[in-house]
């Protein structure tokens, strides 16, 4: 199965995608994260990268569709794959169906997690990360141990730099005019579903399985 997760930033995009793509036995692929790995590690990929990112701006087309494209080719992708963040222009969506119908597939759904952006605001001023395993922290709901070592794995607990309040103003920009539209791209290849991003994790998650079982 092949799956696209599209949303605001902040609507709990990667938390939902890490849980879905282990029910569904298929891995979660995140761009943002591969980036982020990257900009981790120092390589020339981090470096381009990390600027846009650092700014809430979108890494350029051409980049991320060679990094979706190296990686949707690797053998662990060969039943399946959860694409969180991507595509997340109207280039990468077009660049998704030819890629993918170049291996004989096709995208099964776009499930979009709606959220208002009053919510997606309060939900990234108070985002934790961990720098070594990813694992999100929430201040109020879920908050990082009081030594501030992540619990999974000992790694530092951090706010993203994209995660400064300046920042998130500019992503849900960029969002609402480059992202937003894929909304209605998807809706009219009749692959959009559509689910509500409040509530807890739990729920969430639920909603997503029962769109997918539709
Ligand atoms: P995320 O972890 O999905 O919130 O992504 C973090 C940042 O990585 C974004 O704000 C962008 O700067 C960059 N990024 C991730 N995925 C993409 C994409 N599909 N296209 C362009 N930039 C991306």
């Amino acid at each position: 199965m092949r799956l696209v997760l599209l949303g605001p930033p902040g609507c709990g995009k990667g938390t939902q995608a890490v849980r879905l793509a282990e029910y569904l036995g298929i891995p979660a692929v995140s761009t943002g994260e591969i980036f982020r790995e990257a900009a981790m590690r120092g390589t020339a990929l981090g470096r381009e990268a990390s600027g846009y990112m650092n700014r809430g701006e979108l890494v350029p087309d051409e980049l991320t569709i060679g990094i979706l494209r190296e990686r949707i080719q690797q053998k662990d992708c060969a039943e399946g794959s959860l694409l969180d963040g991507f595509p997340r222009t109207l280039p990468q969506a077009e660049a998704l169906k030819m890629l993918l119908s170049g291996m004989g597939k096709s995208l099964g759904a776009a499930v979009n997690i709606d959220l208002d952006n009053e919510t997606i605001v309060e939900r990234l001023s108070q985002r934790r990360v961990c720098d070594g395993c990813g694992k999100t922290f929430h201040l109020v709901a879920s908050p990082p141990p009081v030594d501030g070592r992540c619990d999974a794995c000992g790694g530092r607990v951090i706010q993203r730099l994209d995660d400064e309040p300046g920042t998130i103003l500019r992503r849900l920009e960029v969002y609402r005019e480059q992202t937003a539209p894929l909304i209605e791209h998807y809706r009219g290849e009749s692959l959009l579903k559509t689910v509500d991003g409040h509530g807890s994790v739990e729920e969430i998650q639920s909603r997503i399985r029962a769109v997918l079982a539709t």
